[in-house]
């Protein structure tokens, strides 16, 4: 037996901290609140600590890193859960062989080597037993990718499904879904999943609805075309009765920032008329993804070798060029190379596109094309999106769960894999005030148990699972950043996972 000792507890709910205890029985939490001591139990005094819930990152890209067991990046930020098959990519499923599947998910899953690394799984379920077998210290929990089903069924082609691949592709949903999936995830803004039609789209949200289980979506525009995006997905919940979580929700570039709070409205609306609609996004004004995703479709249809060939072709290039100029919602000055492939370019990590387009004397466009070539397509990048006061209208929103969205990267990563926990209770929370201490700790802990429908994690409850994480709400902070994102968090003082500390002393 465990003893947590007169702590201030925060149980998940979003209510105020009250002083208690909490006992632990080995994987389980036996009981709450005024716990008479013993003397054969094991004893933290948490004098002065915060007690909560292991945190619960519901937006992860760490689909592969979460099977090292030896990570420590995000248990070191309290997170005890993380959900993983975000944004349309997950490893699985393929049918013949893993090529197309690691080609389509690598830039955001694999970082370094990227286009040779052996992985990729045939079905969730052998996903999901690898996750089971090899991640001790974290539970996780995937959804299955729609671009990753879209590949295993028509590789990158950009074309209406078939009516047999439509069977195929349901087919492949039920099963992942079955074997024990969270939910599924779509990524619109990623070929080649960003060819669905609302047909498509229709018919999976309607088998996601029937098993219950969260939808969660990459829409197809966090920019000039938020709101129809907001709109599209709204009506597939409404059209098919699916439980939607709009990711990552955002106004980006300067230009759009108006649009964000017609998008709530948007969504304000539809929870009033029923919809079961909630968004979450991280604490951070930039975002970060592929370079890829400034080209229009059309260049990236067939894959990567069809994306390379056209880009080698002087005239496609430029056609592509103005293209990008005239779609971007970013200025170019606002968008950071932050991963590459090859050891020449490694100096471009941490400078703009405009930047280097200028000590290249080229036109931006021009020049991340150009990388690109040089990468053969493997460029990750930050991009500036959002005001301050857009982010902390959608933080302190009762709607919003706190995700990090990290993923690795072969440079610097978005400081958000290695701080976002903390960022969020120390800087934003405790420093600029924008949300209360409970409200805070609720968006990482019961609120995302909710969405994903846990019944027995996300609270500090008896019978629930004993996840707990103690911080010290003075101290509690990040120390990554845009330069130095790999950094350890101060104010985490102790992780248990199950029942076992798996951070702090005597991990
Ligand atoms: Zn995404």
């Amino acid at each position: 037996m465990l003893l947590l000792r007169n702590g201030l507890l925060f149980d998940g709910s979003g209510s105020q901290g009250v002083r208690g205890s909490v006992l632990l029985d080995g994987e389980r939490i036996l009981e709450v609140g005024a716990v008479v001591d013993r003397s054969d139990y094991r004893v933290l005094d948490c004098e002065g600590l915060a007690i909560a819930p292991g945190f619960i990152d519901l937006h992860s890209h760490l689909d592969l890193q979460v099977l090292e067991g030896g990570r420590i990046e995000k248990i070191r930020q309290g997170v005890t859960s993380e959900v993983v098959g975000n944004c349309g990519f997950s490893p699985f499923p393929f049918i013949d062989d893993a090529h197309g599947l690691q080609e389509f998910a690598a830039g955001i899953l694999a970082p370094g080597d990227r286009w040779n690394e052996g992985w990729g799984w045939r079905s969730a379920s052998e996903y999901l037993r690898a996750a089971e077998e090899r991640s001790s210290k974290m539970n996780v929990f995937s959804l299955v990718g729609h671009g990753s089903l879209r590949v295993a069924v028509a590789g990158q082609s950009q074309v209406p499904l078939s009516s047999g691949e439509m069977d195929r592709i349901s087919g492949l949903l039920e099963d992942a879904l079955g074997a024990g999936c969270a939910g599924f995830s779509t990524g619109l803004m990623y070929a080649p999943g960003s060819s669905a039609g609302s047909d498509e789209l229709e018919h999976l949200c309607r088998i996601v609805a029937r098993s219950g289980k969260l939808y969660a979506t990459h829409m197809r525009s966090y920019a000039g075309g938020l709101v129809a995006a907001v709109r599209e997905q709204l009506a597939l919940a409404r059209a098919t009765g699916c439980r939607l979580q709009i990711s990552h929700l955002q106004a980006a570039g300067r230009a759009n920032w108006g649009l964000q709070q017609q998008a709530l409205d948007e969504i304000e609306a539809a929870r009033a008329e029923g919809i079961d609609v909630e968004f979450d996004i991280y604490p951070y004004q930039c975002g970060s993804t592929v370079l890829t995703q400034w080209l229009p479709a059309w260049a990236l249809e067939g894959g990567r070798a069809a994306m390379l060939s056209r880009l080698r072709d002087r005239d496609r290039r430029r056609k592509i060029a103005i293209e990008m100029d005239e779609t971007s919602a970013q200025l170019w000055s606002d968008i950071t190379i932050s991963g590459v492939e090859t050891a020449r370019n490694a100096v471009l990590v941490g400078k703009t596109i405009a930047e280097m387009a200028e000590a290249r004397g080229v036109e931006p466009a021009e020049a991340a094309l150009e990388l690109l070539i040089e990468e053969e397509g493997a460029v990750n990048v930050i991009s500036f999106n959002q005001s301050p006061e857009n982010l902390r209208q959608l933080l302190s929103h009762s709607l919003c769960s706190v995700i990090s969205d990290g993923f690795h990267v072969k440079g610097k990563a978005h400081p958000r894999l290695y701080g976002t926990f903390p960022e969020l209770l120390g800087e934003v929370t405790r420093d600029w005030g924008w949300l209360k201490l409970p409200e805070a700790i609720h968006k990482i802990t019961g609120k995302p148990a909710a969405r994903l429908g846990l019944r027995n994690r996300g609270f500090v409850r008896p019978n629930y699972f004993a996840d707990v994480t103690v911080f010290d709400p003075a101290k509690i902070q990040s120390h990554s950043s845009y330069e130095t994102p790999d950094r350890e968090p101060q104010g985490i003082v102790i992780v248990i996972k199950d029942g076992r500390i798996v951070y702090g002393q005597g991990a």
